[in-house]
């Protein structure tokens, strides 16, 4: 598939999907987080899970899907469907049709009729040129997505942002971009995931720390080091702006507007190109500039293999939905394509012709 038909169609799900996020992130969002600081003072362990399904108006909300498009209404049993997906999954082959409620893509969204409820940010995202920002511009945009994400899910205030900082920063280094502040938050989550937005911003859930080690030498933080990277990478590489620009006007000739276009790969993934992209990119700088070994560079997704076989994820591509429980962006990590799948692309290339043999496990 070409770069121009990937984004095509990396364009076409994100339209079903900004509907999607739109009622994820927005309106509800903060209700939810008020309920879980609740149930966290009532001392319940609480996921800061949007709990879909308990929201007692949703059942009774309508498909939206404009009749006519391509998207057809389903109902959510569907939307995982039984059995392994293909080996090499694309997003818009891997994702069903969803059903998204109506309240949530605000008011007719073939018209461009103005929306009363939409924030100052919101509307001067809109104007932005995603392939031309600047880097006050890129840093705003960072930032308003960043109150996108915390409407929804809580940041961990005892999070070890130094650790973080400690993993990051050498990879930081090696960027391309050097007008990039990077910026580190750790999510009050359980689930094993990190991701990272446009501005710098890089988020990690509190239980990726239990997936590479909750102790770790400094000096030995590898699997941190390779998963920091990789979000890094996004960044860097500009794959969050690069691919709504693609689809920016069409998401918003659907009443989506550019910070909820922009939280799409968040709950998908990005499309395969850039994910193994970005795996190339820490991948690269760990073994050479970094001087880590291919073992040690390899851990991180070694473990995120493991734990995708354990945790009903080993064909990668998951797609958002209501009864996992999850936040839109926690479903990040089950939205790539499959650890097994990353992992040999980099075994592949790692192999060095002049050595021979099969590369180290
Ligand atoms: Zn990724």
């Amino acid at each position: 598939m070409t770069t121009k038909s990937r984004y095509a169609t990396a364009a076409v799900v994100g339209s079903l999907y900004t509907a999607l996020v739109v009622w994820l992130v927005g309106a509800e969002a903060r209700s939810y987080r008020d309920g879980i600081r609740r149930d966290r003072e009532r001392g319940n362990v609480a996921t800061p899970a949007l709990a879909l399904a308990a929201s007692p108006s949703r059942s009774a909300l309508p498909p939206t899907v404009p009749p006519g498009d391509e998207v057809a209404p389903i109902t959510p049993e569907p939307i995982t469907p039984p059995g392994p997906p293909e080996p090499e999954p694309e997003p818009a082959t891997v994702i069903p049709k969803l059903e998204v409620p109506a309240a949530n893509v605000e008011a007719a969204p073939s018209t461009s009729a103005p929306r009363a409820a939409r924030s100052p940010g919101a509307v001067w995202a809109d104007t932005l040129d995603l392939n031309r920002l600047t880097p006050q511009e890129e840093a705003r945009l960072g930032a308003e997505l960043h109150g996108l994400v915390l409407a929804g899910n809580l940041a961990d205030p005892n999070g070890d942002i130094q650790r973080l900082k400690r993993a990051g920063d050498p990879l930081i280094a090696k960027a391309a971009r050097k007008e990039v502040e990077y910026k580190f938050t750790v999510l009050d989550s359980d689930e094993v995931n990190a991701f990272s937005l446009p501005g710098g911003y890089i988020y990690v859930s509190r239980g990726l720390f239990q997936l590479v080690g909750e102790t770790v030498e400094p000096e030995q933080d590898y699997a941190l080091q390779f998963a920091l990277g990789h979000e890094i990478a996004h960044v860097d590489l500009k794959h969050a702006l690069n691919l709504v620009a693609a689809g920016q006007a069409a998401g918003k000739a659907q009443g989506v507007d550019t910070l909820n276009q922009l939280m799409v790969p968040i709950g998908l993934g990005y499309p395969d190109a850039q994910e193994f992209a970005a795996d190339t990119w820490a991948y690269q700088r760990m073994t050479t500039q970094l001087e880590h070994t291919r073992r040690e560079t390899l851990m991180f997704l070694i473990k995120l293999q493991g734990f995708s076989e354990r945790n009903g994820f080993r064909n990668g591509r998951v797609i958002p939905e209501s009864k996992s429980g999850l936040t839109l962006v926690e479903n990040h990590y089950r939205a790539h394509p499959a650890a097994w799948d990353r992992l040999d692309r980099l075994k592949a290339r790692g192999v060095r012709p002049a050595g021979g043999g099969s590369p180290p496990r």
